[in-house]
């Protein structure tokens, strides 16, 4: 199912999109299904189950247990960064980020899609200065009609992109965005231009941020639209794993 479900997915899509694979709220059993079809960029939206997960899949990758249910849940305490192994395994950070819980997922997380305060960004500078670490991060634009999203404006994102040196132990490789959830196809489309073309505009602005190329739009139900809108990454979990079980 899992496998069938990639495969499919990945004919669709472009080679030079990347496709992250969603597996909040499913078990490490569904992620290493998909790891054996072949995926191997995993997302997560919550800390503690995210270094739960680059744990048990760190371990169950170095074959240092075959039966991952033997390891405790405790989360990754007991690995330390450069054990996970990056060329077999790649973890996105997805969701809200309280600057109390940075240690979960700074040291594993390839990317941070989420940020969406400057207070996090703050943190998280203070973090990589710290922990002599680099830290590559997204800026989460709220684009949904939805209050409760989470996301900056475009006026704040402009005011931290202005003092982007500042920042010297982060690494801003381009915004992530939710469009909202509708059936309704033209305001997906909206926000999705929205964001695109705000990307655009921030790529020439600030032509020094040679790495602020990534677009991350796109989640089950509008990935294909967010094809149009150049969506570098897109974000997969119910079309790949089925539905989550809360
Ligand atoms: C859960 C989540 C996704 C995946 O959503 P699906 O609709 O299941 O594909 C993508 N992006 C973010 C930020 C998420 O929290």
């Amino acid at each position: 199912m899992i496998q069938d479900n990639l495969i499919a997915i990945r004919q669709e899509l472009p080679p030079e999109v990347k496709l992250v694979a969603v597996s909040k709220f499913h078990p490490v059993e569904a992620i290493r299904e998909a790891w054996a079809a072949g995926q191997r960029v995993f997302g997560e939206n919550r800390p503690q189950e995210f270094a739960r997960k680059v744990a048990e899949v760190a371990a169950w990758l170095r074959g240092r247990d075959s039966d991952i249910r033997a390891i405790p849940l405790e989360g990754a305490q007991g690995v330390t960064a450069h054990e996970v192994p990056r060329d077999e395994v790649e973890w996105h950070f997805l969701g809200h980020l309280q600057t109390n819980k940075l240690k979960l997922v700074l040291p594993y997380a390839a990317l941070v899609q989420s940020v969406d305060s400057a207070h996090l960004l703050d943190a998280i500078q203070d973090w990589g200065k710290a922990n002599d670490r680099l830290i590559s991060v997204l800026l989460e634009l709220h684009i949904g009609a939805e209050q409760t999203k989470q996301g900056f404006k475009e006026e704040e994102i402009l005011d931290i992109l202005f003092r982007a040196d500042k920042y010297k132990n982060v690494r801003f490789c381009g915004l992530m965005g939710m469009a909202t959830h509708t059936d309704s196809e033209d305001d997906i489309r909206a926000d999705f231009a929205r964001i695109a073309d705000f990307h655009a505009y921030l790529r020439d602005l600030f032509p020094e941020l040679t790495d602020f190329r990534e677009l991350s739009i796109g989640m089950s139900g509008d990935w294909r639209i967010a094809l149009d809108y150049g969506a570098t990454i897109v974000r997969i979990g119910t079309a790949i794993f089925g539905e989550r079980q809360y």
